[in-house]
């Protein structure tokens, strides 16, 4: 099991960016071709801009085309965890960071090999550790 980051809603507003706090606990999704990472290409570990957990490797990342940045897998199978999300009448499902609970973006079943997934996840809530 993850060990949980829990900070009240205050924390979370003093500690992030207005745009980190509207994705990360607000659910809100960034522009597509707008996020610092959509295109990106550098070697390292996205770690959860809020709390620092790993959450996807670079090896992991593909170019969706979709605006954001994209993955077929988490780093492990415990970095994040998936919410039924049925908001503006769609059933999708819903990707959080598996220690603070922060909205990271959808999962889609139309990846590419070899899991076929696609998670699709807000450059806001993601912090790019490069490989030295
Ligand atoms: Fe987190």
């Amino acid at each position: 099991m993850k060990e949980k980051v829990i900070k009240t809603d205050e924390e979370w507003r003093r500690e992030l960016t207005p745009e980190q706090y509207a994705v990360a606990r607000q659910k809100a999704t960034e522009r597509p071709f707008t996020g610092k990472y959509h295109d990106a290409k550098e070697r390292g570990t996205y770690r959860c801009a809020a709390c620092g957990n790993e959450l996807f490797n670079s090896d992991a990342k593909f170019d969706s085309g979709s605006g954001w940045p994209s993955f077929t897998a988490p780093a492990a199978e415990d970095s994040v965890r998936t919410e039924a999300d049925t908001s503006h009448g769609m059933l999708r499902t819903e990707v959080l960071c598996a220690s603070c609970d922060a909205h990271l973006g959808h999962v889609f079943a139309d990846g590419p090999r070899p899991t076929g997934l696609r998670y699709c996840i807000n450059s806001a809530v993601l912090d790019l550790d490069k490989e030295k």
